[in-house]
């Protein structure tokens, strides 16, 4: 352990040392803030705190993840394991399984995610007869849940005349009814959604003063990451937790606080030395991430920020390479831009494309970069665009999981009840919904009793209800004795899903069937994965849990070589070695938005720090004349943030030569498909020796990976590439099946399909516009 801590600065040393007391570390980004996390963790351990008494919470669960494993490789994993560490919402949804009874939940409530939310608002909006234009449903929720996240219930918004004079003003004079109509729904369909995991933990433990004593006790160390980006709603769990033992530590910094729009609140950083006596107070000022120019440009830029605590960021790393400014007529030609540059890194130094990231403000953003780093044959995975998890056919398998564990989910339920088509229409559905809501029970309740309940529905109608009850209720036998891999399978087939995407038959369908294979993969992964943990049965409604609160940042294994593309919101906390920072211009970036307030357009300012602070090596800043923005071309001016940085720490691509710029357009595709030849022989040879700054804390980088061999035509994925040269005998190797060989090929074009035994799995047919094949 020693020997651990010897390799953090002293600064760093200080709050990893002191055991006891409330301690804040306020500092720069890449100052070692989470480092300093994980280090003090594995020493408390190693003090003889018992792992279950120490809470870590952090801003993704793939955060948690990283530093368990961080922490394993310190105290070994046994030790590491029995932590307490996720997101607020993981760790307090494991609390409100266990504790959730004590406020009329069951046990087994369901997560509602947003889209769950938004489809219950907008029929609470219909049955109210309300004017959807007025009410749109995204808007609603995002009231309700700010309304959530300070604590303001149902009952405090009727008490409270000035938000409904807010409401009212506002063209929504009905908002409170909506608030709690949409309270009771969730509530009956014993669902929470997410803003409850913390509403309801802060209800119980308010209401609850032996549990809050249970889990004080538990909790005897807690350690907050982020924690500039605490709401109101989180900030009062932390309170109440450390309480009693004041063991608390909390990282973050002030100029990286970017969620005030989601209601985190400064004020939690600003005031912590009020909320606690004999409040520690650590800041470092060493930032290891990056090299100088970028250090000092970020500087630059926060410093023009007037609400601010003062702080020092400096680096002992090399200048490194100036930022590269660039500018582009459309916003087509800055995807060309990225594309092109993050090809030539590749060919030249020998780079994986998990070392390149593409930060932007809006997700809108990502198609022209998307285009073109396919017609590029580059990897990439977005963040944050439609998670996989919510895709609908995804979401339509477990919709009937969840009706397993939970048949009162309202949600699920009306999912699935008539998908597979089985004759039961809306109106049926709406007589459902009427009765449940009169007799203040669950849809599902309503089926059950169909027999003696008069909803002037004909025999065909209540059979057909009757045998999806019946159904579920199979499926919940299954649940008991089989592991929630087979009971998945079983499902996907007997409700005729799998059925119906073959029916279908468009290559979309065979995507589809393709993801619910995924998702049985990750299922068994899980189920496997709990086997080894404790013997137990795969547990499903542990798995729908995670599912529920999984971001598709926590999906990225590190395993796959992917460019990686996100708002700069999703990229906190991350650090990557070349960054591009695209859509730099006014009204995008900042956004427009956020030019009528001074705070508002500090926030932005903030977010550009955070987008340049991710890089380590090389930032670009790119920005286009010209945008597609909702439809139509608008003419753009380049942003402020650009302005702001001192000329010496930029680097001009495009000086005013008549865009003569570093890059030629793209030349198009060949025959080769969409590789770029003239480009392949241009390309300088191959580095021998990859850059410096590779060799540098290599093994302290958790995102630099191992460097995979660039070879000159075959590229990863390559898709079109293939689908002209593959012939029957073909060896292949395929992302998830495996290694294989082609038996047959028919078709042409985006229709062509290979039929490929594989070693493992045997014979199957793949389209190859969507197979992900390597020709071995
Ligand atoms: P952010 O504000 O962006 O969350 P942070 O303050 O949490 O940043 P870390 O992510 O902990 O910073 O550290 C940034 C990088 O610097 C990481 O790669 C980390 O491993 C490295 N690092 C931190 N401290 C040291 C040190 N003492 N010696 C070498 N490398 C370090
Ligand atoms: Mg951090």
């Amino acid at each position: 352990m020693q020997n651990i801590i010897s390799q953090l600065n002293e600064a760093q040393q200080a709050p990893v040392l002191q055991k006891d007391g409330p301690m804040i570390v306020i500092a720069g980004a890449g100052s070692g803030k989470t480092r300093v996390l994980t280090v003090r963790i594995a020493n408390l351990m190693s003090q003889g705190v018992d792992a279950f008494n120490i809470l870590a919470l952090t801003f993704t669960n793939k955060a948690a993840r990283e530093m368990k494993k961080r922490i394993a490789d310190i105290v070994g994993n046994n030790e590491a394991k029995n932590l307490w560490m996720g997101t607020f919402h993981s760790v307090f949804a494991k609390i409100l399984r266990i504790e959730g009874e004590k406020l009329g939940y069951p046990s087994n409530f369901s997560i509602y995610d947003t889209q769950d939310s938004v489809r219950l608002i907008g029929a609470i909006i219909k049955e109210m007869q309300l004017d959807r234009d007025i009410y749109k449903p995204k808007q609603i929720l995002g009231r309700i849940s700010s309304y959530k996240n300070s604590l303001i219930t149902v009952k405090a918004y009727f008490n409270n005349p000035d938000l409904q004079e807010a409401d009212a003003m506002s063209k929504k004079p009905r908002m409170g009814e909506i608030y709690q109509q949409y309270v009771e729904r969730c509530f009956k369909s014993g669902a929470m959604d997410f803003d409850d995991l913390l509403l309801k933990t802060n209800e119980l433990l308010n209401r609850f003063p032996d549990v809050l004593a249970k889990y004080q006790d538990r909790f005897r160390y807690i350690l907050v990451d982020e924690y500039q980006d605490t709401n109101h709603s989180q900030y009062l769990i932390v309170r109440a937790l450390s309480d009693r033992f004041q063991n608390i530590c909390v990282v973050g910094d002030d100029a990286q606080s970017i969620y005030a729009f989601r209601g985190a609140n400064i004020n939690n950083i600003l005031n912590f030395q009020k909320d606690y006596e004999n409040v520690q107070m650590y800041r470092l000022e060493q930032n290891y991430r990056s090299s100088k120019n970028i250090v000092e440009a970020a500087n630059n830029i926060i410093d023009k920020n007037k609400t601010k605590l003062d702080k020092i960021v400096w680096t002992a790393n090399d200048d490194g390479p100036k930022i590269k400014v660039h500018r582009s007529v459309t916003d087509s030609e800055e995807g060309r831009f990225v594309a092109s540059t993050i090809f030539e890194q590749k060919m030249q130094n020998q780079l994986p494309n998990g070392h390149f990231a593409v930060l932007y403000r809006t997700n809108a953003q990502s198609r022209s970069i998307e285009d073109a780093l396919r017609k590029r044959d580059i990897s990439y995975r977005i963040y944050g665009g439609l998670s996989f998890y919510q895709r609908k056919e995804i979401k339509d398998v477990l919709a009937y999981l969840r009706l397993v564990i939970n048949p009162k989910d309202e949600e699920a339920l009306v999912r699935v009840i008539n998908y597979p088509a089985r004759g039961i229409g809306n109106t049926t559905i709406e007589k459902l919904t009427v009765a449940a809501n009169h007799y203040k029970r669950s849809i599902f309740e309503v089926m059950e009793h169909i027999d003696k309940i008069d909803l002037k529905l004909n025999g065909g109608t209540k059979t057909k209800l009757q045998d999806f009850v019946t159904m579920i209720k199979s499926f919940q036998v299954i649940n008991e004795n089989q592991d929630a891999f087979y009971l998945t399978d079983h499902v996907a087939k007997k409700t005729g899903l799998v059925q119906e995407l073959k029916k279908d038959g468009t290559p979309e369908g065979i995507t589809r069937i393709e993801n619910i294979e995924e998702l049985l993969n990750g299922i068994k992964d899980f189920t496997e994965g709990q086997k080894e943990i404790d013997g137990a049965r795969g547990a499903l409604a542990e798995f729908l849990e995670d599912v529920a609160l999984a971001t598709d940042l926590d999906k990225d294994t590190g395993d796959d070589d992917r460019v990686a593309l996100m708002t700069i919101h999703l990229a906190k906390g991350l650090e990557f070695p070349h960054v591009f920072i695209v859509g730099l211009e006014e009204d995008l970036f900042p956004s427009a938005m956020s030019l009528n307030t001074r705070s508002d357009l500090e926030e932005e300012r903030r977010l550009f720090y955070v987008a340049l602070t991710r890089a380590e090596h090389q930032a670009y800043l790119a920005y286009a004349q010209s945008r597609y923005r909702w439809g139509k071309l608008v003419d753009s001016e380049p942003s402020r943030f650009i302005e702001e940085i001192d000329d010496t720490y930029l680097e001009y691509l495009n000086p005013a030569d008549n865009g003569n710029y570093r890059y030629k357009p793209q030349m198009d595709i060949d025959i080769f498909g969409d590789i770029d030849k003239s480009k392949l022989r241009l390309a300088k040879p191959i580095a021998s020796k990859p850059p410096a700054y590779l060799n540098t804390q290599a093994n302290d980088k958790p995102n630099i990976r191992k460097l995979k061999p660039v070879s000159g035509i075959k590229t990863q994925g390559n898709t079109n590439l293939f689908d002209n040269n593959l012939v029957v005998g073909n060896i292949v190797m395929h992302e998830r099946f495996g290694k294989g060989h082609i038996v047959s090929i028919e078709g042409i074009g985006a229709d062509k399909k290979a039929e490929i035994k594989f070693d493992v799995g045997g014979l199957k047919k793949l389209l190859l516009k969507f197979a992900k094949l390597d020709v071995l």
